[in-house]
């Protein structure tokens, strides 16, 4: 099957306190291009480095007029707070902290039900869902699945497919890259960004305008379709073992 490659804007770490500036400058570019992006709101941020952002009086009003312009809204994590670290034994091998990795079903359950609730309190409708750090175990499957989340917006793979009764969206890279073929997601932390990657993010942006998809589109994608399987495979055992690699050479500089 060929279908031309196509990229979602998915947008990590939004909440009451942010780089507002540089958000708002993105739905203008957004608005003039007719981009839908993916939004990963924290439900509950306690984040103490993101709190340090200014605050955004209304922010709820604020994600309900994004829905309400056909962005879709997604849940990244509960509170945003590192509890664990995952040793590399994450589902997807990342390594690093954790909000959810090696906590109990019961704990992990509690957190997306509560999440959930405040979605649900703001009239925010959640169908979607990402973890801070990229780290998962079965647990955050199961309670996602529990739940009726049915989207992940992370792991492996050219394509979406299914696995543990959800629809894992690619996340690939930590830049901005489309492939030149696939449905992936990006992941933007424009709280990180200098002036200059705003501007970068704008070039990339119009220049790619035909190839960047909403969430909707993403939808209607054939899922676990032979052909795409096999893509999907190679690409999780290459980039495994590339970033299996960076983690083997990161930890020896550091004995050093
Ligand atoms: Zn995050």
């Amino acid at each position: 099957m060929k279908l031309s490659p196509k990229l979602l804007l998915r947008f990590d770490d939004i909440s009451e306190n942010m780089n507002w500036k540089f958000m708002d400058k993105c739905e203008l570019l957004f608005d003039e291009y007719n981009i839908r992006p993916l939004i990963g709101v924290i439900p509950n941020n306690q984040d103490s480095q993101l709190k340090s952002w200014p605050s955004k009086e209304n922010f709820w009003d604020k994600v309900r007029s994004w829905q309400k312009k056909g962005w879709e809204i997604s849940m990244h994590g509960y509170n945003h707070i590192y509890r664990s670290n995952t040793h590399g034994k994450d589902y997807f091998g990342y390594g690093g902290k954790s909000e959810f990795y090696g906590e109990s079903y019961d704990h992990q359950c509690k957190k997306i039900k509560l999440g959930l609730k405040k979605f649900s309190d703001e009239k925010i409708k959640i169908r979607s869902f990402f973890a801070p750090n990229h780290t998962y175990d079965l647990n955050t499957f199961k309670s996602l699945d529990e739940h009726k989340i049915k989207y992940v917006i992370d792991g492996y793979g050219l394509y979406p497919y299914k696995k543990f009764n959800l629809v894992f969206i690619p996340q690939l890279f930590y830049n901005l890259k489309i492939l030149p073929l696939g449905y992936q997601s990006t992941q933007i932390h424009l709280n990180t960004w200098s002036e200059k990657d705003l501007i970068q993010f704008e070039n990339f942006t119009k220049r790619n305008q035909k190839k960047i998809i909403c969430f909707d589109d993403l939808l209607n994608m054939p899922l676990n379709d032979k052909e795409f399987l096999i893509h999907n495979s190679i690409t999780k055992i290459t980039l495994k073992t590339l970033r299996r690699i960076r983690r083997f050479f990161k930890t020896n500089r550091n004995f050093n």
